[in-house]
């Protein structure tokens, strides 16, 4: 199932939606930290939390 995903980067508090099966690592675009880590499936979410899911 994929998706997309509200989160919020643990060290600026920033929030982003991301998608659930991203291609690529995703940073917070405030202070660069790693927020998503790509595993060709479904994404790993480091460094911040999961607000909401849609779909
Ligand atoms: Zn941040």
């Amino acid at each position: 199932m994929s998706g997309f995903i509200k989160i919020r980067c643990r060290k600026c508090g920033t929030e982003m939606i991301v998608f659930s099966h991203a291609s690529r690592n995703i940073r917070c675009p405030k202070d660069n930290e790693l927020v998503v880590q790509s595993t060709g499936g479904k994404i790993n979410i480091v460094n911040a939390d999961i607000i909401q899911t849609y779909g």
